[in-house]
C-alpha cells in the first residue's frame, strides 16, 4: 500500500501534502480530525461532501491505495477557500491514528479486514489507547458477519467504536449528497452519527444494533437483483407478443407490477429518458456490484436459515450476463440485452 504513494510521492509531493494547511484547534467536546479511506466511485464524492460541510477549523485526512485518486483529491481541494482541511495520509492507520472519526468506503469484506487489521495492529498511540470513543463508521457493501467481527476487533480492543452505514443512490446520489444510509449502531450513537451521515446524505435509517444496516441493504438489495430479472424478462415477453414497449413500461407502472426497475431504471431503451438503456447501459449501478451484493445476501441467508428459492438462478444469470463482452462493466439492467439474444 505505501509502495503506490511512494511511487507518486516525487511526481505529487507538493500537491499531496498539507494540502490546505490551515489552524487546527480541538474545540472541547467536537470532532476536529477526521480520517476518509477509500476514494473511489462512492467515497470520493462522500469526501467531498464532507470536506465542503466541516468547518475550517477541522482537518480531513484521506487515503486510497490508489495514488491517481488522492492527487486528484489534493488537487481539486487545494484551490477551495472554505471547508475542512486536507491532508494526504501515507496509509490506512496514518489516516485513523489521530481522527476522532474515521469513514470507511472500500469495495469488499476482505478489504475491510485488511484496513482494519493494519488500524488496530499494536504497538498503538497512547492517544489511540486513551480514546476508546474514536468513531469508525464504515460505509462498505459487506456481509454482516465480516463487519460483525471487525467490530468486534475493534471494541475488544478498546480502539474505539465501530458503526455499519452502508448507502443506497449510487454515484449520482454520492456526488449530489443525497444517499440514503443504512445505519447499525447502538441507539445512544445516533446523535452522535446521523449528522456526520447527513454531510453526506439526506437520510439516516436506524435499522438496530451494528450489523443491521447492512442486513437492510442486503435484503434491498437482493430484492433489487430478482426485480431486475423480473422486470427485463416481462418487458421481453411483452415486446416479443407484440406490445409497443414504452406502452408496456406504462401499463406496469400503473399497475401491481410496478417496481423501480420498471419506473426508474426500466432495462428497455426509449422506455424511461435518462435510464442507463438509453445510453448503451453506461453509468448507472454495475452488474459486478449486483453480482456481488446478491451473493453477500446469499451467504448471510444461509447464516440465518432463511430459505431463498430465487437467488442462485438470479447469480447465475448476471454471471451469465457479465461473460458477455457487450454487457460487462455496464449497469445491470443490462440483463435486458443478455435475454434478448439468450
Ligand atoms: P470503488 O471500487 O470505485 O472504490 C473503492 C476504493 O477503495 C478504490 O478507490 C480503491 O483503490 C480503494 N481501496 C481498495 N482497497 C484499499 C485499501 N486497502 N486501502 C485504501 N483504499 C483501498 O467502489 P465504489 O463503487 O466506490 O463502492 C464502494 C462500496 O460502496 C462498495 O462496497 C459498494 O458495494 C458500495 N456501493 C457502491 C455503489 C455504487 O453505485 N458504486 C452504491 C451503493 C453502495
Amino acid at each position: 500500500m505505501r509502495s503506490n504513494v511512494r511511487i507518486a510521492a516525487p511526481v505529487v509531493r507538493s500537491a499531496l501534502q498539507y494540502v490546505q494547511r490551515r489552524n487546527f484547534s480541538v474545540s472541547q467536546g467536537r470532532q476536529a480530525q477526521w480520517g476518509f479511506i477509500g476514494l473511489g466511485q462512492m467515497g470520493y464524492n462522500m469526501a467531498r461532501n464532507l470536506q465542503a460541510k466541516l468547518p475550517s477549523s477541522d482537518t480531513l485526512r484521506v487515503y486510497d491505495i490508489n495514488a491517481e485518486s488522492l492527487e486528484r483529491f489534493a488537487n481539486e481541494t487545494k484551490a477551495l477557500s472554505s471547508g475542512a482541511a486536507v491532508e494526504v495520509a501515507t496509509n490506512s492507520r496514518d489516516a485513523a491514528e489521530n481522527s476522532e472519526t474515521t469513514i470507511t468506503v472500500l469495495p469488499e469484506p476482505s478489504h475491510v479486514k485488511n484496513v482494519f487489521s493494519q488500524i488496530l495492529k499494536p504497538p498503538l498511540s497512547e492517544k489511540v489507547v486513551a480514546n476508546p470513543e474514536r468513531l469508525f463508521i464504515d460505509c462498505s457493501t459487506i456481509d454482516p458477519a465480516s463487519s460483525r467481527s471487525v467490530a468486534n476487533a475493534v471494541h475488544t480492543t478498546q480502539q474505539g467504536r465501530f458503526v455499519d452505514a452502508p448507502m443506497s443512490g449510487g454515484v449520482v446520489g454520492a456526488t449530489a449528497g443525497t444517499l440514503t444510509f443504512m445505519l447499525g449502531a447502538p441507539d445512544h450513537m445516533l446523535a452522535r452519527i446521523e449528522p456526520i451521515l447527513l454531510m453526506m446524505g439526506k437520510k439516516a435509517l436506524h435499522c438496530g444494533p451494528q450489523g443491521a444496516g447492512l442486513s437492510g441493504k442486503l435484503a434491498n438489495n437482493y430484492l433489487l437483483a430478482i426485480n431486475n430479472i423480473a422486470t427485463a424478462e416481462a418487458m421481453n415477453l411483452g415486446i416479443k407478443w407484440g406490445l409497443d414497449a414504452k406502452t408496456l413500461g406504462n401499463l406496469i407502472n400503473i399497475s401491481t407490477g410496478k417496481c423501480w426497475p420498471s419506473e426508474i431504471n426500466n432495462p428497455v431503451q426509449g422506455v424511461v429518458e435518462g435510464a442507463p438503456a438509453s445510453r448503451d447501459y453506461s453509468g448507472g449501478f454495475g452488474l459486478s456490484l449486483m453480482k456481488k451484493d446478491l451473493g453477500l445476501a446469499m451467504l448471510a441467508a444461509e447464516e440465518a436459515g432463511a430459505r431463498l428459492e430465487l437467488g442462485a438462478r438470479a447469480g447465475e444469470v448476471y454471471a451469465a450476463a457479465e461473460q458477455q463482452d457487450d454487457c460487462k462493466g455496464r449497469d445491470f439492467s443490462v440483463v435486458y440485452r443478455y435475454l434478448t439474444r439468450a
